[in-house]
C-alpha cells in the first residue's frame, strides 16, 4: 500500500507554527489607516507590504492554467526556491535522499548539498531515454523526492507522460516534474493528473517561454495539503509587490506564452542547418528552446565562438555530455549568425 503523502514530510515542518504577518491577522474590515505593520505613513509607491498569499495573483494564474488556486505555489526567487523548499519540506538533513536523473539541471544537486541531503544519481538510457526500472531501483526506504526535468536540461528531450506516470505509480516518495521547458514540448503537461496523483508536484516557470526569466517567478503545483506547507515553509513575504503587479498586467493581457511557435520553428532550423555542418557531430533531438550538440572540439569550437561574440554554454565536462556545447535558440538573425560561424569553424 502507498502512503499518504503527508507521511513523507519532516515532522518539524508538520508541527511547524508559521510566522503569521500583520496582514496575515487582518480578516477583513473597512480600514483607511494603517497602523499594524510599522511601515511608513508616507506613499512612496512602495511602503506597504505585499500580499503575503498572493491572492490576486494565484486567481490570475489558476485560470490561466486551469489549475485551482490552494494547488498554487508561486516562488518570487523562480523555481530554484521551490526546488530549496521540497528539500526542506520532505527530506531530513543527513537522513533522507533524493534521486534524480543525470545529465540534468544542476540546481537539484547544489540545493541537495545546502541541505545536507544525499542525492543519487541515475544515468539516463540510450538516447537519453528515461531509466524508469534504475530510478525505481535507486530508491529505499529514506528516499523521498525524484525529480525528473522533462523536457530535460541540458539534453532537450522531453520523457513520454506514460513513463513518469510509471514512476508515480511505483516511487513511494514525492516526484517532482520540472516543467520549465513544456510550452515548446509536444507532450502535455502532467498538470493534467495532478488531481490523480497526491504524490506529485509540477514545476513550471514565467522564466523561459513567458520571456520573464529577471522577474524570477517560478510556480510549483501540488495537492492543497502539499501547497499548504510550502506556503507554511516559504519567506512571509517571498514575491515582492512590484513583481505581483508586473505579472498581473502581463499575463491579464495573454493567456499563451508569446513566440513559442517562433521559437520552435527556429530550433527545428537551426537544428537542420547544424546537422549538415562536418565539425558537428550529432544534433540531439530537442523538445525545448535550446539544442544540445556533439561537435568535434567542443572547447575550441566555444572559444571560437566567444572570440566571435557569441556565447554559448560548455557541457563537454558533464557526465553525459562530451563534445557537447548547448545552444539556446536566438532570434533568427542570431542563429543566422550562429550558422555561419559554426560553418567556418
Ligand atoms: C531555467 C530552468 C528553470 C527555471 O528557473 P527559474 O529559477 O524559475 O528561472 C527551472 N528548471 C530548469 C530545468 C531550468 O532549466
Amino acid at each position: 500500500m502507498k502512503k499518504n503523502p503527508l507521511d513523507f514530510v519532516r515532522p518539524n515542518i508538520l508541527a511547524l507554527e508559521p510566522y503569521s504577518t500583520a496582514r496575515d491577522e487582518f480578516k477583513g474590515g473597512d480600514i483607511s489607516v494603517w497602523l499594524d505593520a510599522n511601515e511608513s505613513p508616507y506613499p512612496s509607491g512602495l511602503n506597504r507590504y505585499p500580499d503575503p498569499h498572493q491572492k490576486k495573483l494565484k486567481q490570475a494564474i489558476a485560470r490561466l492554467k486551469g489549475v485551482a488556486e490552494n494547488r498554487i505555489f508561486i516562488g518570487g526567487a523562480g523555481s530554484d526556491e521551490a526546488i530549496d523548499l521540497v528539500y526542506r519540506i520532505f527530506c531530513r538533513p543527513g537522513v533522507d535522499n533524493a534521486i534524480s536523473i543525470t545529465p540534468t539541471y544542476g540546481v537539484y544537486e547544489v540545493s541537495a548539498d545546502i541541505n545536507d541531503v544525499e542525492l543519487r544519481k541515475v544515468a539516463l538510457g540510450e538516447g537519453y531515454s528515461l531509466p524508469v526500472d534504475d530510478l525505481l531501483a535507486a530508491a529505499d526506504r529514506n528516499s523521498k523526492v525524484m525529480w525528473i526535468c522533462s523536457p530535460n536540461n541540458p539534453t532537450g528531450n522531453a520523457f513520454a507522460p506514460e513513463d513518469i506516470i510509471c514512476l508515480l505509480d511505483g516511487f513511494d516518495g514525492m516526484v517532482v516534474v520540472d516543467e520549465a521547458y513544456v510550452d515548446f514540448s509536444p507532450y502535455l503537461s502532467l498538470l493534467n493528473v495532478l488531481d490523480a496523483y497526491p504524490n506529485l508536484i509540477v514545476m513550471q516557470t514565467f522564466s523561459k517561454a513567458w520571456g520573464m526569466a529577471s522577474l524570477r517567478m517560478g510556480l510549483a503545483f501540488a495537492s492543497p495539503e502539499i501547497s499548504e506547507l510550502f506556503a507554511r515553509v516559504k519567506y512571509p513575504y517571498n514575491v515582492n509587490g512590484p513583481t505581483q503587479e508586473e505579472l498581473l498586467r502581463r499575463i491579464a493581457s495573454t493567456d499563451i506564452a508569446p513566440e513559442v511557435g517562433e521559437i520552435v520553428g527556429e530550433r527545428m532550423r537551426l537544428a537542420s542547418a547544424l546537422s549538415a555542418m562536418p565539425k558537428v557531430r550529432n544534433v540531439h533531438h530537442s523538445d525545448a528552446n535550446f539544442l544540445l550538440v556533439e561537435v568535434s572540439d567542443a572547447d575550441a569550437m566555444y572559444d571560437y565562438l566567444i572570440g566571435h561574440g557569441v556565447i554559448v554554454r560548455n557541457r563537454n565536462r558533464v557526465n553525459g555530455c562530451k563534445g557537447c556545447l548547448r545552444f539556446t535558440v536566438g532570434t533568427p538573425a542570431e542563429n543566422d549568425k550562429v550558422i555561419s560561424l559554426v560553418e567556418k569553424f
